[in-house]
């Protein structure tokens, strides 16, 4: 695991996403690349992953150069996928690429869905990072959610998965939801920091009217006047409230949406901040790597039954691929970087890109508070983490 340079973070350089698609049923809220299934093919969804890493790995044998430093099971709801399959699909990564001794390998699991027995089954299978679905303790809010658990089963999600030997637990937290108060959220940054985990992300619920063509029930509803977010300023109050509950309990905030104890932040995450390369598989998987001092990003068919039939016909299952020159890639390199607390060395970033210094706006945005310098980086101010995205731009 290397620091990068830019953020003096570490970060995987190199990682493998395997998108696990299925869930129950789909939360009113979600835009992601999932299935709803009753029945999920657990043994047939591991097949066709393999597939696809030996396709992929045909296309870009390089990617077998440099160990992987991280494995990251996300979703949908990968913890429906039964622990012999993810057993069998982590065997496979293991036979195909080489991995780091030192890889953190992820799952995330949703507490309905979440015994002592399956997780440590997971832990046998040799994934030694629990990310748990919890978003809240309230019932309330997780009926809001439409989330199926209850504050009880988050909990005893947490106790198996410390039962099950893992000791390195996530837990994610949803902020700003319709009819949520500052003192729900605070009480669930309380419960939180009570199990004693050693990462939290607290994420805004970002309702997008339209994403992709397809609404989502909430972005629905928005637009039709039938649902009320808090505003700016209340969720800014809770984002605030929540990192500092999270933070006197060790939890340091490291990134705008992340909180963890000293070296436990997330490897996998960090790459992405880091502008690191991944290697993706599974429907909808985005992966990246670097070519020459640009990029290209994949995206694979984000139809589950298409991208089954195209890796069991022997096709790659690509649905966009995208060049990124060194400009683009600098705008990401800021956006993400920006959002880490380490900061950004802004300077070596547009001598690296080519891009002429903004030195005058840079100015601007340390007068007016948004930016601070540490080192020889510069950082969001706490104020500057609520503008972020507009801030960035003013830098592009
Ligand atoms: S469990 Fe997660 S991935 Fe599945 S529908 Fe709900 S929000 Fe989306």
């Amino acid at each position: 695991m290397e620091i990068d340079p830019l953020t003096g973070f570490e970060a995987a350089r190199v990682g493998l996403y395997v998108h696990f698609p299925y869930c129950l049923r789909r939360c009113p809220y979600c835009d992601f690349t999932i299935a709803v299934a009753r029945r999920v093919p657990g043994a047939r969804y591991a097949d066709a992953v393999l597939a696809e890493l030996r396709l992929r790995l045909e296309q870009r044998p390089a990617w077998a150069e440099r160990p992987l430093e991280s494995v990251y099971l996300g979703g949908g709801t990968p913890s429906l996928w039964g622990p012999q399959d993810v057993a069998r699909v982590l065997q496979g990564v293991r036979g195909a690429l080489p991995v780091s001794p030192a890889a953190e390998v992820s799952l995330e699991a949703n507490p309905e869905v979440a015994d002592a027995a399956r997780l440590a089954g997971y832990r046998a299978a040799g994934v030694n990072r629990l990310s748990l679905g919890i978003q809240s303790f309230d019932a309330g809010v997780l009926a809001t959610l439409g989330r199926s658990h209850s504050p009880l089963e988050a909990e005893s999600a947490f106790h198996a998965a410390r039962a099950a030997g893992f000791d390195n637990v996530s837990v994610d937290l949803i902020l700003g939801v319709p009819g949520q108060s500052l003192g729900q959220s605070v009480a669930d940054a309380r419960r939180t920091a009570a199990l004693g985990p050693e990462h939290a992300s607290s994420y805004v619920l970002t309702v997008e009217r339209e994403h992709l063509g397809a609404e989502t029930v909430f972005s629905r509803r928005l637009r039709q006047g039938r649902l009320a977010l808090p505003d700016d300023g209340a969720v800014v109050e809770m984002m605030d409230a929540v990192g500092e509950v999270l933070g006197g309990a060790g939890l340091a905030r490291y990134e705008i949406s992340s909180h963890a104890l000293p070296g436990r932040h997330s490897r996998h995450n960090a790459l992405y901040w880091t502008g690191g390369e991944s290697l993706a598989v599974g429907a909808g998987a985005v992966g990246f790597h670097a070519s020459g001092t640009g990029g290209v990003r994949t995206t694979n068919l984000r139809s589950t039954p298409r991208w089954l039939e195209a890796v069991e016909a022997g096709r790659l299952p690509d649905e966009e691929r995208e060049t990124l020159d060194a400009v683009a890639l600098y705008e990401e390199r800021l956006l993400l970087g920006l959002r880490l607390r380490s900061g950004l060395d802004l300077f070596a970033l547009w001598a690296r890109s080519g891009v002429t210094p903004r030195r005058t706006e840079l100015e601007a945005l340390i007068r007016d508070g948004f930016l601070e310098p540490v080192d020889q980086r510069f950082r969001l101010t706490t104020r500057g983490a609520h503008v972020h995205q507009e801030l960035s731009a003013r830098l592009v």
